[in-house]
């Protein structure tokens, strides 16, 4: 037996438990901010504003109205059609692996919810998730997104976060900016509003392709919004970029987004942009346009917001 035993004469300290989590340093100001208030406030640093990074599905319950959520094509999965490998990390195990982390469903979330009691179709990159980069299963999901606003005349509203094509899908990925772009055509077709909302980053394929078709472009402030990154661009050009070059200030200056909007502030935005599309205005819908539901589109996607 031990000379000496825990189970002695000394009591036990009940452990002095410093709960987690209760104070949270911004990346940008370095204020020391109280959790609850920075959830309070959305992520949004307090003192100077900066957006902290959000879930995928924070955000889709920030947006859409409580329990209107009805989630679509969550089974769809990705195959590797190339066998691709990455230091002999294959690209299934790779899959597999951030499946687990983030959930079923690759990297994007689509499905049908109400915005200020606005049914809309609505998605979401999911960062989370390979850098939220679109391979044949987003591609997939936007286009049949874009195939449901179309056939019940919704408008359809994209959330992007993304790193760009899945390169590990190959020409297949880089495919799926035609195809995301075709399918967005349609709505364009049938005067089906599509609002596009950029957060931090939106870059690559993504940014080339349906991030910048929106009708009406929202942008979160100070996100990266880009092709190319700058360093490749300044190392392209052998130039020095202007300060703030790719952000959402910087673009809304030169006119390739619509508005900065604080997260705060997006839902109210969302839901003003949505009615303004809603709203019936003269002339009315022409004889040969197609009925439309409790929505009634009517104005066209090209009329300018006042
Ligand atoms: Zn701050």
């Amino acid at each position: 037996m031990a000379w000496w035993s825990r189970t002695g004469g000394l009591e036990q300290e009940p452990k002095k438990s410093v709960p987690k989590g209760i104070w949270t340093k911004c990346e940008k100001c370095a204020a020391t901010i109280y959790d609850a208030d920075l959830e309070a406030n959305l992520k949004v640093c307090l003192s100077c504003g900066h957006h902290f990074r959000m879930g995928t599905d924070e955000r889709l319950q920030m947006l859409a109205d409580e329990g209107s959520w009805v989630e679509h094509d969550r089974s769809l999965e990705s195959v590797d059609p190339l066998g691709f490998r990455v230091d002999s990390k294959k690209y299934t195990d790779q899959l597999k692996a951030t499946t687990k982390k983030t959930g079923p469903g690759d990297a994007y979330r689509a499905g049908t919810a109400t915005v200020g009691g606005l049914p809309v179709e609505l998605g979401a990159f999911v960062f989370e998730f390979m850098g939220g980069s679109m391979g044949s299963v987003v591609g997939e999901k936007i286009t049949r997104q874009f195939e449901r606003a179309v056939a019940h005349r919704r408008p359809a509203v994209v959330m992007c976060a993304s790193g760009g094509a899945r390169m590990q899908e190959g020409v297949l990925s880089l495919m799926q900016m035609a195809k995301t772009s075709a399918a967005r055509a349609r709505l364009r077709d049938v005067r089906v509003p599509y609002v596009s909302i950029l957060l931090h980053p939106t870059t690559g394929g993504v940014a080339a392709s349906i991030a910048m078709l929106g009708d009406v472009i929202i942008a979160e402030p100070d996100a990266l919004i880009g092709f190319a990154g700058p360093r490749v661009i300044e190392q392209t050009i052998r130039q020095q970029l202007p300060p703030g070059f790719q952000r959402s200030e910087f673009l809304l200056e030169h006119g390739m987004v619509d508005m900065v909007v604080t997260r705060p502030k997006l839902k109210a935005t969302l839901e003003r942009v949505l009615r303004w599309f809603a709203a019936p205005a003269a002339p009315a819908v022409a004889p040969d346009e197609p009925e439309v539901d409790e929505l009634a589109i009517t104005r066209s996607a090209d009329d300018d917001l006042p």
